[in-house]
């Protein structure tokens, strides 16, 4: 894939890259190396500052970078921007609780003595230079999400960010320079993929995090495995959207709600719901409400405020959602509304939202991540087999429940496989709660102590 700019609303080339050459790599990955040696002396205070003066840059350059982020990959300017602001808070968050969060910690007193210490605690030490690679569609809340922690935990990081994204991948490397972290803490590497195996397998790059497509996930974890250094992948979603009866006094909030989680960024979410699985007593209203509100959405050029979906980020991307409409419609799948690329609009990648309805096993979409605007709806008749089929999906990463009942809520808590249950409301992240999924999502977490703690060295202090 080049390195290059190309305006998702207008498919025109703005700016085109070379990438790093071996000795530019080299370069990079060797300042990496030598700013961990000072950077894990810092104590919390000064890293705070730091990361505070990032936030306040990025604050106030939102507008400016917001519109970078609509033209590389076609979010709606109003997203762009309060994606913006929504890194500046977790910098924030971050710079207050960093110390906190990794506060030497101090096993019951009878249990240290049982193991023959006058003493012993644990601490939370830094593991050096990890490789971030990451993906386009939130360009600054993916890398944000990770480097806040890593840099305040006392490591470094190196971004291989997604090849359509090379401007925001840039500015988030200049960004933390200008707020005054030291040369190295934190460096882009304008790369393509085929040169993270030869980074990642150098001895001086201890760990790598990974947020995309399950392909790159396992591309990256198998070579980080084969040299036993720690990942932590974020990879694609299904999540089910469930609707039970008892949510029908809120059913118009509940479509509000399903009509946003799907169509945010235009639909290329990892945690937007996808599959809409209805109970049978609210299918017919909610289905009849749900299409209505899907179809009135102003499909449009993103800079404009009053759009609601724009393009999406790639030609490619628009070719694999139309692919995935086609097959379940050729398998007979009823089209709501959508399906189509819109009329009378200039030529960007556009897609029309889409709801599917009468989805069965054989079609590819049953099993795959639509990373647009469809929705598959499903009907069933009960709890189990709304759980059956929530579950029925490779992937993992959050879900979505529309119930007051208090009894199917603890039911759905126990028996939902995703890193997330969120009951009548939408999936989203927020710095003090983890975020990660299982099965084929991906492992381990990020945000909250839990993400900041996954690149540290967790260590055992013990005197005799
Ligand atoms: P992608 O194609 O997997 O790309 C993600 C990153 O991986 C890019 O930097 C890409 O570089 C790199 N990459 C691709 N193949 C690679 C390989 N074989 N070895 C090493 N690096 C490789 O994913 P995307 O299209 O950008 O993003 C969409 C996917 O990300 C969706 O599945 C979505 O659900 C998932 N996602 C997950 C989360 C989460 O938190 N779980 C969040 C956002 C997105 P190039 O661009 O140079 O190819």
């Amino acid at each position: 894939m080049p390195i290059a700019t190309v305006n998702p609303a207008t498919g025109e080339t703005v700016r085109t890259f070379d990438p790093l050459d071996a000795q530019g790599v080299e370069q990079r990955i060797a300042a990496a190396e030598s700013a961990f040696r000072s950077w894990r002396e810092t104590d919390f205070g000064t890293r705070a500052r730091l990361l505070d003066a990032a936030a306040d840059l990025l604050d106030k350059e939102r507008d400016e970078i917001a519109r970078t982020m609509t033209t590389e990959m076609g979010k709606t300017l109003v997203a762009a921007r309060a994606e913006a602001a929504k890194c500046a808070k977790a910098m924030r968050w971050y710079a207050a609780r960093a110390e906190g969060l990794l506060a030497d910690e101090h096993p019951d007193p009878a249990d240290v003595e049982d193991s023959g210490a006058a003493r012993a605690y644990v601490r939370y030490r830094p593991l050096g230079v990890v490789l971030a690679v990451m993906p386009w569609n939130f360009p600054l809340w993916q890398v944000v999400r990770f480097a806040a922690p890593a840099l305040m935990a006392g490591n470094v990081g190196l971004l291989k960010h997604a090849s359509n994204v090379p401007q925001t991948a840039l500015y988030l490397g200049e960004l933390f320079h200008r707020a005054g972290f030291p040369e190295g803490c934190f460096q882009t590497l304008l790369v393509g993929s085929g040169a993270i195996e030869g980074v990642l397998r150098d001895p001086r790059v201890a760990a790598a995090t990974l947020t995309g497509s399950e392909g790159a996930g396992r591309a990256v974890a198998s070579v980080a495995g084969d040299e036993v250094k720690k990942t932590v992948l974020e990879l694609g979603g299904s999540d089910p959207f469930v609707v039970m009866p008892s949510a029908a006094a809120d059913l118009d909030r509940a479509v509000q709600v399903a009509v946003t989680a799907r169509v945010q960024n235009n639909g290329q979410s990892c945690i937007a719901a996808k599959r809409f699985i209805v109970h049978t007593d609210v299918y017919d209203d909610f289905a009849e409400r749900f299409t209505r509100a899907m179809s009135a959405l102003r499909v449009g050029d993103p800079t404009t405020p009053s759009t609601d979906v724009g393009p999406l980020a790639t030609e490619q991307g628009r070719a694999d959602l139309e692919e995935l409409v086609d097959d379940a419609l050729s398998r007979g799948a009823e089209a709501l509304c959508g399906a189509r690329r819109p009329k009378a609009l200039p030529p960007g990648w556009y897609y029309e939202p889409t709801v599917l309805a009468g989805v069965t096993e054989a079609m590819r979409i049953h099993r795959e991540e639509a990373f647009g605007p469809v929705a598959t709806l499903y009907r069933v008749r009960d709890l189990g087999e709304a759980v059956a089929l929530a579950n029925d999906t490779p992937f993992g990463l959050s879900s979505n429940v529309w119930t007051t009942d208090e009894d199917e809520q603890r039911r759905f808590v126990r028996d939902l496989q995703a890193g997330g249950v969120f009951f009548n409301g939408m999936t989203a992240s927020h710095p003090a709660l983890p975020f990660g999924g299982v099965k084929r999502s991906g492992y381990g977490r990020e945000l909250s102590e839990h993400g900041i703690r996954e690149f540290c060295n967790t260590t055992t202090v013990w005197y005799g």
